[in-house]
């Protein structure tokens, strides 16, 4: 007679997860801002996709806004992780805003490829999502140049002018699958397309998505801590169902979550999106704990060491302010 299959609560724990080095960069240039300077600090849109940080930091004296016009003249604003079209620059300067630039370099190294290619007089296929603020960042850089595509089902409508010259550059946090699979159309139509001369989906994006994918096959419900404007934390949720969750939810805190999700459920993945302090997975462990998923396995896919610089103007005040 064979053994009946383990029923025993668990729980895979993805790592990597949360913060990567762009985040972490850019909630602490808001966080040495105010303490250096005092608040209010203004930062144009949320600095990082998460609601528990952007309550965190308003609670310290940041002033979130929209638009740069909505800072008072000669204060000083800090740009998001998802950077600024040079437009907004421009605004700030007219403003006299002293301005800290919090955008990624991951972003930035995108934005140079876009302006490389468009003074070379590509065509270039922006691979996002409309409206989200890194494509409105990283399109104006260049906006007689740049075609947004949003999917694969996109694909068709493209036009390009010359398809002897058509590169494709992409936003940092989509599907690996779901761009591939929209870049293979795009070459269906375009033979000639190149590619970004490295890759525009971030170290953090990929190495999250290959932790889900690992897990997901066991794993009876996902539950991803995320916000649902942070595009990679929307995407583990599509990740996991893509590749054999069962159920996946995405919850900015512990208290969202839903006792019934749970009916039945033997193995609950957790992972976290990479705008997410740990403190928010804590939470989660201890609400899956208190309910006999205490044990928790790692699924490791990838280690990362990753750290960036603060921006150049605030390490100069830093300085001068011994
Ligand atoms: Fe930078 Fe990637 Fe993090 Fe975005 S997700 S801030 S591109 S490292």
């Amino acid at each position: 007679v064979a053994a009946a299959p383990s029923r025993t609560k668990r729980v895979l724990l993805a790592a990597p997860r949360g913060y990567c080095a762009g985040v972490d960069r850019a909630v602490v240039t808001v966080q040495k801002a105010l303490d250096l300077y005092g608040p209010p600090v203004y930062v144009r849109k949320e600095i990082v996709h998460n609601k528990h940080v952007v309550t965190t930091l308003e609670k310290r004296g940041a002033i979130f806004v929209e638009e740069t016009d909505e800072v008072p003249e000669g204060a000083t604003v800090i740009f998001s992780a998802h950077g600024v079209a040079p437009v907004v620059h421009e605004e700030a300067a007219a403003l006299k805003l002293k301005t800290i630039d919090a955008t990624c370099p991951l972003v930035t190294k995108v934005h140079r490829e876009a302006v490389r290619f468009a003074s070379d007089d590509f065509d270039i296929l922006l691979i996002g999502h409309e409206g989200h603020e890194e494509v409105v960042g990283t399109a104006g850089e260049a906006p007689e140049h740049i075609t947004l595509v949003q999917s694969p089902d996109h694909v068709d409508e493209v036009t390009v002018r010359d398809p002897e010259k058509v590169v494709w550059l992409s936003q940092t946090t989509l599907s690996v699958d779901e761009t591939m699979e929209t870049v293979r159309r795009l070459r269906e139509k375009f033979p000639k397309l190149q590619d970004p001369p490295s890759d525009d989906i971030c170290y953090a994006t990929q190495n999250r998505q290959l932790a889900v994918k690992q897990m997901a096959p066991d794993t009876d419900l996902m539950i991803v801590v995320g916000s649902r404007n942070s595009s990679n934390s929307v995407r583990l949720v599509e990740v996991a169902l893509e590749h054999g969750s069962r159920a996946g939810h995405l919850v900015d805190y512990a208290d969202e979550i839903d006792e019934s999700w749970l009916d039945g459920v033997t193995t609950v993945g957790v992972t976290s999106g990479a705008s997410v302090p740990e403190v928010l997975v804590r939470d989660v462990l201890d609400y899956l704990a208190a309910r006999g998923y205490e044990d928790v396995t790692a699924v490791q896919a990838a280690q990362e060491s990753l750290l960036f610089a603060l921006p150049n103007e605030l390490r100069r005040d830093l300085k001068l302010a011994g």
